[in-house]
C-alpha cells in the first residue's frame, strides 16, 4: 500500500514513511494510493469482532510495512479495558467504545473512556505505540539516533491527548505549548500534573494563537528543525485518522442486526479529521447512509456543504465547545481530493486560492452535485441549541453528555430518517466542561473517582513570554 500527496507533486511513500511526518513536502496530505474495500464475505466476517480484531483488521489493509505479528501486538497494548476505563454507568468496558441507546435506533457511541476523557485518546493511544515502535525498528528513524522531539500547541484536547500517548515513550519527548488562559482549570490539570521526565509543558503567557504561531515559527526554521529532530502529532497525521475509521466499523455492527442495514452518523466537527475516518471506513465498503458533519458557530464546513463554498475564516469564535472552534479545516482536503476525483491540479489550484486567504466555490465548476454521491449532510448549533439539548438529553433519557456531544446530537436529530440507526460521536466526557454542564444543568458532572483532586496535585510546568527564541532554547537544552 503506498501513500500520496494531494497534490500530487511529493514522493509516493509507505506507512511508515508518514507516520513520524506531517505534511507532505508539496504541501499536501497523504492519502492511499486506492481505498483497500472489504467484500460482502469478509464484512460479514467482522460482525461479531472485538475492537482489537477490529482494528487489525482495518489497520492491516492500510499499513503493510509493519510485520502484522507485531501490528497484532501494537495494537493489542494499546486497545484494553485498563487504559479505556473510565466507562460509565450500563457500559461493558470490555466493549473499548460501548453504544449506548437513548431510544431505539438512537445511539451515542462513547469513545471518550481514555486517559483524557476525550475521543482523542482513540486514536492517539496508538500514535504513541506506533511512534515507539517506529523509532526503534525503522531504518530511517534509527539512522537518525532513532530520537523524536514533538512539538505542538494546545487549546485543550490534543495536548493532553498526545502528552498521555506519549508520557514515558522511548525516544519520544513532547514539547506542548498551552495557552495561560482559555483552557479549563481541569484542561490544565490534566496536562501540567504530569511529572514524567519527557513531557515539557510550556505555558505561554498569551493566547491560543499565538502558542500556534510559534509552533509555527519554529518549524519553519528547517535548520533547527531537522538538527532536533522536531515532529508533529497535529490532525492530519494519516495515522490518526486511519485508527480513526475502526470505530465506525465497531458502531455499525454494535447498532444493527445485517449488513444489509445502513446507518448514519453525527459528527462533532472542527478539523474533519473524525468525520473523514468516516468518509474513509465508507470508501472501504461500510454502509454508512449519511455522515452528519455538525459544527458550532465557526461554520465553515457547514456552509460548504450547504453551499459549495469554502471560505476559511480570518478569526475563531470562542464557544461552550472550544475544541470545534476552529477557523479552517486541515483535513478537509482528503475529502475534496476524493470529491474531484482525485484530481490534484485542481486540489493545487483550490488551496493556492485558500491560501493567499481566498475561499473556493464548488458549485460553480459543478463538483459540488457530486457531494450527494458521497452521502453528506451538515449542520451548526449555537450556544443555546447546546445548552437546551444538553438538558433535554438528561430529562428525557437520564443521559449527561457535553456541549460537543450536544452539537453532534442536535444536528444529528435534524437529519434523522425513519428506519435508519443514528449514531452520534460522543467526542468528549461532560467532566471535561464543568461549567457548561453547571450552565445548563446546574449540577455538577460525574467525574471518575480516580480523578477527583486532580487540580490539587503537584504541577510540572514551565512559564514562558511569547518568545520564539526562548522556546527554541528551551528545547535545545532539554532536546539532547
Ligand atoms: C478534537 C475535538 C473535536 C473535533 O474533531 P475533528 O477531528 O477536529 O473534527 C470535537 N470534539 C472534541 C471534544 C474534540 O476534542
Amino acid at each position: 500500500m503506498n501513500y500520496l500527496s494531494t497534490r500530487g507533486n511529493a514522493p509516493t511513500l509507505r506507512f511508515s514513511d508518514i507516520l513520524l511526518g506531517g505534511l507532505a513536502s508539496d504541501g499536501g496530505l497523504y492519502v492511499p494510493e486506492a481505498y483497500p474495500r472489504f467484500t460482502t464475505a469478509e464484512l460479514a466476517a467482522m460482525r461479531g469482532m472485538n475492537y482489537r480484531e477490529l482494528a487489525f483488521e482495518v489497520l492491516s489493509r492500510l499499513i503493510d510495512d509493519i510485520a502484522h505479528d507485531d501490528l497484532r501486538a501494537l495494537i493489542g497494548k494499546t486497545y484494553t479495558a485498563e487504559i479505556y476505563r473510565y466507562v460509565t454507568d450500563q457500559e461493558n468496558p470490555a466493549d473499548i467504545t460501548p453504544l449506548k441507546t437513548l431510544e431505539p435506533g438512537l445511539h451515542i457511541l462513547a469513545l471518550s473512556n481514555g486517559p483524557t476523557l476525550a475521543f482523542k485518546d482513540m486514536a492517539m493511544q496508538l500514535l504513541g505505540n506506533l511512534f515507539e515502535y517506529a523509532l526503534a525498528n525503522s531504518p530511517s528513524a534509527k539512522a537518525t539516533g532513532g530520537k523524536l522531539n514533538i512539538l505542538g500547541a494546545t487549546s485543550g484536547d490534543t495536548g493532553s491527548a498526545a502528552e498521555y500517548a506519549m508520557r514515558g515513550k522511548h525516544g519520544v519527548r513532547v514539547f506542548m505549548l498551552s495557552p495561560e488562559h482559555g483552557m479549563t482549570r481541569f484542561q490544565q490539570a490534566q496536562m501540567y500534573a504530569l511529572q514524567d521526565a519527557n513531557i515539557h509543558n510550556l505555558v505561554i503567557r498569551g493566547v491560543f494563537d499565538q502558542c500556534q504561531d510559534i509552533v509555527k515559527a519554529v518549524s519553519n526554521d528547517l535548520d533547527f528543525k531537522t538538527g532536533h529532530r522536531i515532529g508533529a502529532v497535529n490532525s492530519i497525521n494519516w495515522a490518526r485518522v486511519a485508527a480513526q475509521s475502526v470505530y465506525y466499523f465497531k458502531a455499525y455492527f454494535a447498532a444493527t442486526h445485517s449488513n444489509d442495514q445502513e446507518v448514519s452518523f453525527s459528527v462533532p466537527s472542527g478539523n474533519f479529521g473524525n468525520v473523514c475516518a468516516g468518509h474513509i471506513a465508507r470508501q472501504m465498503g461500510l454502509p454508512i447512509k449519511k455522515l452528519i458533519v455538525a459544527t458550532n458557530e465557526n461554520d465553515v464546513l457547514d456552509e460548504f456543504f450547504r453551499t459549495g463554498v469554502y471560505r476559511p475564516r480570518p478569526q475563531t469564535k470562542h464557544t461552550s465547545s472550544p475544541s470545534m472552534d476552529i477557523s479552517k479545516a486541515s483535513n478537509f482536503e482528503r475529502f475534496v481530493f476524493d470529491l474531484s476525483g482525485r484530481d490534484a491540479a485542481k486540489i493545487r489550484q483550490l488551496w493556492a486560492a485558500v491560501e493567499s486567504g481566498g475561499s473556493f466555490d464548488l458549485k460553480a465548476d459543478g463538483l459540488f452535485d457530486r457531494v450527494a454521491n458521497f452521502g453528506m449532510a451538515s449542520g451548526s448549533s449555537s450556544h443555546a441549541n447546546r445548552m437546551d439539548t444538553i438538558r433535554t438529553v438528561y430529562e428525557v433519557y437520564g443521559t449527561m453528555i457535553d456541549p460537543h456531544t450536544a452539537d453532534g446530537l442536535k444536528v444529528g436529530l435534524e437529519h434523522r430518517e425513519p428506519g435508519v440507526p443514528l449514531v452520534c460521536m460522543e467526542t468528549a466526557q461532560p467532566a471535561k466542561f464543568e461549567d457548561a454542564i453547571r450552565e445548563a444543568l446546574g449540577v455538577d458532572p460525574v467525574r471518575p473517582a480516580e480523578l477527583a483532586d486532580l487540580e490539587a496535585q503537584p504541577q510540572k510546568k514551565h512559564v514562558m513570554d511569547v518568545d520564539v527564541e526562548a522556546v527554541k532554547r528551551y528545547i535545545a537544552e532539554h532536546a539532547r
